[in-house]
C-alpha cells in the first residue's frame, strides 16, 4: 500500500509536535495538521509546568529530561520555588515546587519549531473533519493518506471522537491575564471557591495568570460565570486577556491504541487530575509515541508498545494522581468548616503527597 506519510498527526499542540520530533527524527516521514492559523495561539493555559529538577522528583521513571524539556528562556516568564495550597477560609499550606511560568504560544511555537529542524512538515489553518480507513479528510477538501494516524487534537480529537467509545470527565476552566503586583509564589485554591475542581493565581512577570475550573454538579446551581467573577474579584489589577478551556480531569483511557490510529495528550487523558499538569505528560507521551512510531517504520514494532511504555514511565504517577483526586474529592465535598480543619501541620505532607502524586500514606 502506499502511502503520502508515514504518520499524519492531527494537532500540533505539546503532544502532536513532540510525536512529531520524536518520529521524524527516528527516520518517519511526519506531517502535522492543525486547525489554528498560529499553534499556541489564542492562550488558553495556566502556562505552569515544574522545572527539569522538579521533574525528575515527580516522574523519577522519565529517562533523558533535560533532553526532552529544552526550554530557553525568552519563553519563560517567571520562576518560582514556592507553591501555596488555599482552602476557602484562606488558611494557607505552603510547600518548596520548582516552577517556571511559561509564555504558552511561544513555547508551543518552540516545539515546533523542534519538530521541523526534524524534518517535521506542518499544514496550519486547516481543520480535520474526518478519517476514513488511513485517509484524513480536511474541512477544505483536501485528503491525506498515511500509515499512522496520530490525533493529538485535545479534547474534541476528531480521531478520539469517531473511533473511542470511552468517556473523560471534562471540567469547564476560564482564566484571565491581570497586570498588577502579585506575591511570588503559585496559591491553588481548593474546596467550594471551585467545587469539583481548582483555582490557581500564577503569577507571571508584571502580572498574574487567574483561573478556576469546576464540575457543575457540585456548584450547587451557581454557574462558572458567577464563580469566576467571585474569584476574581479577590485580586487586584488590570484584566487584560480573558480565555477559556476544557481540561480533562478522570486520568488516561484504557486504550491509546486501535490498529494504525494512536491518542496522545489530551486525547488520551494524559492530564494529571490531582494537579491539573497536562503540557508536560503530553510532552512525555509525545516522545514515547514518535520513538514507537519510528521503529514501526523502521522494523514493524507493534504500535501497542508505545502504552506499556508509558505505563513503565507514567504508571504509577497516574495511579497516585487518580487515587489523590479521589480522596480529595470526598474532602472537598465536605463543608469548608471541615476542609479549613483538614489543612493541618498533621495532614500537610499527605496533602501534597496526594497533590504531587505520590502514595499517599508513603507506601508505594
Ligand atoms: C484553561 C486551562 C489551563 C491549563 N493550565 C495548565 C497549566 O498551568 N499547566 C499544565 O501543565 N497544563 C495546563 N492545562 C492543560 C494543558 O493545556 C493541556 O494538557 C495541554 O495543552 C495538552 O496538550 P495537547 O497537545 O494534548 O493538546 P492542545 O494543547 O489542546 O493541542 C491540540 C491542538 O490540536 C488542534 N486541533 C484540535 N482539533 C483539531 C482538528 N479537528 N483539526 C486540526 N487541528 C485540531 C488545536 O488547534 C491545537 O493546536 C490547562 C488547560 C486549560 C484548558
Amino acid at each position: 500500500m502506499e502511502y503520502d506519510w508515514d504518520a499524519i498527526i492531527i494537532g500540533g499542540g505539546p503532544a502532536g509536535s513532540t510525536v512529531a520530533r520524536y518520529a521524524a527524527q527516528g527516520g518517519a516521514k511526519v506531517l502535522v495538521i492543525d486547525s489554528r492559523k498560529e499553534i499556541g495561539t489564542p492562550l488558553q493555559c495556566g502556562e505552569l509546568v515544574p522545572t527539569n529538577q522538579e521533574l525528575k522528583r515527580l516522574c523519577p521513571d522519565v529517562p533523558d529530561i533535560d533532553d526532552l524539556f529544552q526550554r530557553t528562556d525568552e519563553i519563560v516568564s517567571k520562576r518560582t520555588s514556592k507553591m501555596g495550597l488555599v482552602t476557602p477560609s484562606g488558611k494557607k499550606l505552603i510547600y518548596p515546587f520548582e516552577g517556571e511560568i511559561l509564555y504558552r504560544p511561544l513555547h508551543d511555537q518552540h516545539l515546533v519549531k523542534m519538530a521541523k529542524s526534524s524534518g517535521a512538515e506542518y499544514v496550519t489553518k486547516a481543520k480535520v473533519d474526518d478519517v476514513i480507513d488511513n485517509t484524513v479528510l480536511l474541512r477544505n477538501g483536501v485528503k491525506y493518506r498515511g500509515k499512522i494516524i496520530v490525533g493529538c487534537g485535545g479534547p474534541k480529537d476528531p480521531l478520539r471522537k469517531k473511533f473511542w467509545n470511552e468517556k473523560s470527565l471534562n471540567i469547564n476552566v476560564t482564566f484571565v491575564l491581570m497586570e498588577g503586583d502579585f506575591e511570588d509564589q503559585v496559591d491553588l485554591y481548593f474546596g467550594s471557591t471551585a467545587p469539583g475542581g481548582y483555582a490557581w493565581m500564577i503569577p507571571k512577570k508584571g502580572g498574574a495568570n487567574i483561573g478556576i475550573g469546576v464540575q457543575k454538579r457540585f456548584t450547587k446551581g451557581k454557574n462558572l460565570q458567577t464563580l469566576s467573577k467571585e474569584f476574581f474579584s479577590k485580586f487586584e489589577g488590570n484584566i487584560t486577556y480573558k480565555g477559556a478551556g476544557v481540561l480533562p480531569m478522570s486520568g488516561t483511557i484504557n486504550q491509546f491504541t486501535k490498529n494504525n490510529y494512536m491518542l496522545v495528550g489530551d486525547s488520551a487523558g494524559m492530564v494529571l487530575p490531582s494537579n491539573g499538569a497536562g503540557i508536560t505528560t503530553a510532552i512525555i507521551g509525545g516522545r514515547i509515541a514518535g520513538q514507537t512510531i519510528a521503529e514501526n517504520i523502521k522494523n514493524e514494532k507493534a504500535l501497542d508498545n508505545y502504552q506499556k511504555e508509558w505505563n513503565l514511565q507514567m504508571g504509577k504517577v497516574m495511579k497516585y494522581s487518580k487515587r489523590g483526586i479521589q480522596w480529595g474529592g470526598i474532602m472537598f465535598r465536605s463543608p469548608d468548616i471541615l476542609v479549613n480543619a483538614a489543612f493541618n501541620p498533621l495532614t500537610k505532607p499527605i496533602i501534597w503527597r496526594a497533590v504531587t502524586c505520590k502514595p499517599m500514606f508513603g507506601i508505594y
